[in-house]
């Protein structure tokens, strides 16, 4: 049960015994699952997604990234419930780190889709391969025990990039996090290529229009997708780091991946210092602090890709020990 790149802690620091953790998840699960809506027309579409296929996908982007694929946390429709809330505008799905669990609104993915003339079908699969993308990212959590215990206190969570505190006090509860939307345009833009992945190789599971009219949505990034400012600014950041440190997009972005499978640190003092070196004065700072895609897209024009940085003095050590090392081991 013990998986390597999800992990537990109590407020000691210590490792959280694994049987309580399993309990507590799986106890999680049949309640939720319990709320799940009673939706055959989601269900049938649930049992029309191979997930074996789809789990093959997800272990080969772990492999590449040099994480053993047998330890990565990809979750099966037992662990997927329909039961977030349908009013219009509230979120389409999100993955539940406490508890494990993708949570999932069939209503709002299929207004969502009709709004932007999406097909729903190929729509669900997209929003589940972007949750999958959160699931199989490094997470920790400390403190949760105590916090179920005394349904008060602080959770430390971090989940890829994102670090994150859930607070409690008698009824009131606070969630803060930083590199949240980082880390949002580091998930979709996995999930985007998983899904046109998963569609080659399973010709099957839609109309060849339907995909290519998908396809060019997904790709085109003009706002019709959640995330597209996000994945737009990675892509930027991508770039300015290749041209800093002298490799290609391919590696950086694989570096990038792994990052996320293994949960590195930007708030770790010597990242924060070399990218300082990179970025223009407080820009990692703002990025931490993003609360929206669209002040993701705003913060590309300081990524000033104009500029020639090779011609800087330095990039931190760092940085260029970080992305060597991450890949070497990709094939
Ligand atoms: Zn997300």
């Amino acid at each position: 049960m013990n998986k390597i790149n999800r992990e537990h802690f109590n407020l000691s620091g210590e490792s959280e015994n694994e049987n309580w953790v399993a309990g507590f998840e799986e106890g999680s699960r049949k309640r939720i699952m319990k709320q799940s809506e009673n939706s055959p027309e989601f269900e049938e579409l649930l049992a029309k997604i191979d997930f074996n296929s789809l789990r093959e996908i997800f272990s080969n982007i772990a492999e590449k990234s040099g994480v053993d694929s047998e330890k990565i946390n990809f979750l099966n429709p037992e662990r997927i419930s329909n039961s977030l809330s349908s009013k219009e505008g509230e979120r389409m799905a999100e993955f539940s780190i406490m508890e494990n669990i993708i949570y999932a609104s069939h209503e709002e993915i299929k207004r969502y889709s009709s709004d932007m003339g999406l097909n729903k079908d190929l729509m669900v699969l997209q929003v589940l391969c972007h949750e999958e993308t959160h699931a199989i990212s490094y997470t920790s959590c400390v403190g949760l025990k105590e916090f179920i215990r005394n349904k008060n206190g602080v959770i430390e969570t971090q989940s890829g990039f994102s670090i994150g505190t859930i607070q409690k006090e008698n009824e009131s509860s606070q969630f803060n996090s930083l590199f949240r939307f980082f880390d949002e345009g580091v998930t979709e833009k996995i999930a985007r290529e998983i899904t046109s992945e998963y569609l080659d190789k399973n010709p099957d599971f839609s109309k060849t229009e339907n995909v290519k009219e998908f396809e060019d949505v997904l790709y085109s990034k003009k706002g019709k997708m959640p995330y597209d400012g996000s994945v737009l600014f990675l892509e930027g950041f991508i770039k300015k780091i290749g041209l800093a440190v002298g490799l290609d997009e391919e590696t950086v972005w694989h570096a990038i991946i792994r990052g996320k499978i293994e949960g590195i640190n930007f708030n770790d003092t010597e990242f924060k210092n070399s990218f300082s070196e990179m970025f223009p004065p407080n820009f990692f700072y703002d990025l931490s602090k993003v609360s929206s895609d669209g002040q993701m897209f705003n913060l590309i024009e300081r990524l000033d890709l104009r500029e020639n940085i090779k011609n800087k003095p330095s990039f931190s050590e760092k940085i260029k020990t970080w992305i060597s090392d991450l890949s070497s081991k990709i094939s």
